[in-house]
């Protein structure tokens, strides 16, 4: 690849961000209430485990998930350790998931002493594939009275995450079908998808629990921070209760009937989530303009930005994409990029070629391999 070109794009994005400073590749932006609400939550003294933006949070999740309820957590990861505990993964089960997605979501799943099983994804929406889960399910899969069952295994296929790479939203009316007819829950990895929607419907509406994270790369963040959402009363009542150390409600008396967690949001993290989330409408407009600047730059460059999937009818903007011609061209932008200061990264490294998950179940992974060699996120913070 010419260098020039390379070169071009370094100043378009200089340009766009108008700095000659470090250009990050996600950061956060705090234009509203942010400080007000941080102030109060201090003089308030509730800056912990308990407090009125942690309720208020939950009730604006809810609504904006479409869901029943929203439970605030302290980080993604344990978003996505209780909803695999609470839709019935126990030791030695396997889940299935993608291996095409970022660490956290095999951790959880091997939190909980399960064992991931890591499946292809579509070129598309660099999300799970039906038609792997299909197969996959087909060749391996035994259906029992309780569930689905690995022939070769013997384990129990205890759940499915299906995980929304970038915001693009996976293929989720044929994950579900196919889970569903196996019996096989549906936990959605919506940590980067938070007000995006598949055929109108919100991620984290379409699984049986859904995990979403506010971390500082993320479209709004926490400082750090997590929530599960669910249709189901009795799952989110259920997922409170694991996840503030299981304690009965009492005036006084320290009353926990099970093994806990904690894994509270504290108030003051809540505090400054409750504002970012008045800007949420802004940041995904602004991130819209910002693609089709790129977009419009891109078509008279010859590098390929990464379309939006026909299926994802509201997309976050959360990470705009490139996909390069191969490895090599690949290495050369990451270099020349990072060296001038504009932060780009390669898609994740594929979860079995990690030494913790060298030994899990995969299939023939085609796509995700080709997105590996090929796929980098360029600079994608909002421009407001
Ligand atoms: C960020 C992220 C998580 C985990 O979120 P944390 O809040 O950092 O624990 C899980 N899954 C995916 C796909 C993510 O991008």
């Amino acid at each position: 690849m010419e260098k020039c070109k390379i070169q071009n794009f370094i100043d378009f994005t200089r340009s766009v961000y108008s700095t000659k400073e470090i250009i990050p590749l996600h950061e956060p932006r705090f234009l509203g209430n942010e400080k007000k609400y941080l102030t109060d939550c201090i003089d308030s003294t509730f800056v912990s485990s308990i407090g009125e933006y942690v309720n208020k949070f939950e009730l604006i999740m809810s609504d904006l998930s479409k869901t029943k309820r929203a439970i605030a957590v302290v980080n993604g990861t344990s978003a996505l350790q209780v909803s695999l505990k609470l839709a019935g993964v126990k030791n030695n089960d396997e889940v299935i998931t993608q291996a095409l997605t970022f660490v956290a979501t095999p951790n959880a799943i091997t939190y909980l002493n399960a064992h991931p099983i890591f499946l292809d994804v579509d070129l598309h929406t660099m999300g799970l594939s039906p038609q792997a889960l299909s197969d996959f399910l087909n060749e391996y899969a035994e259906l029992r009275d309780d569930g689905a069952y690995n022939k070769k295994t013997k384990r129990k296929i205890s759940a499915c995450i299906p995980m929304h790479t970038f915001g693009f939203m996976c293929e989720m009316h044929k994950i579900i079908q196919i889970c569903g007819s196996w019996k096989i829950p549906v936990v959605e990895d919506a940590a980067e998808a938070l007000g995006s929607e598949f055929k109108s419907q919100p991620s984290g509406s379409m699984g049986l629990l859904s995990a979403f994270s506010f971390n500082g790369n993320k479209i709004l963040t926490s400082g750090g921070g997590g929530a599960i959402t669910t249709n189901v009363s009795s799952l989110g009542q259920k997922a409170k209760h694991l996840t503030t150390t299981a304690k009965i409600n009492h005036k006084w008396e320290y009353k926990h009937d099970q093994v806990g967690y904690n894994f509270r949001m504290p108030n003051i993290n809540a505090a400054l989530l409750c504002a970012q989330f008045e800007n949420l409408d802004k940041f995904i407009k602004s991130k819209e303009k910002l693609y089709n600047n790129y977009k419009s730059y891109f078509k008279s460059s010859d590098l390929n930005i990464v379309e939006i999937p026909k299926n994802t009818t509201k997309w976050n903007y959360w990470l705009i994409s490139l996909i390069l011609e191969n490895k090599e061209q690949r290495e050369e932008f990451l270099k020349t990029t990072n060296d001038s200061g504009v932060m780009t990264r390669p898609i994740w490294k594929l979860m079995y070629k990690l030494p913790m998950y060298e030994k899990c179940f995969r299939d023939k992974q085609e796509n995700a391999e080709y997105l590996e060699q090929r796929v980098v996120n360029i600079p994608s913070s909002s421009t407001i």
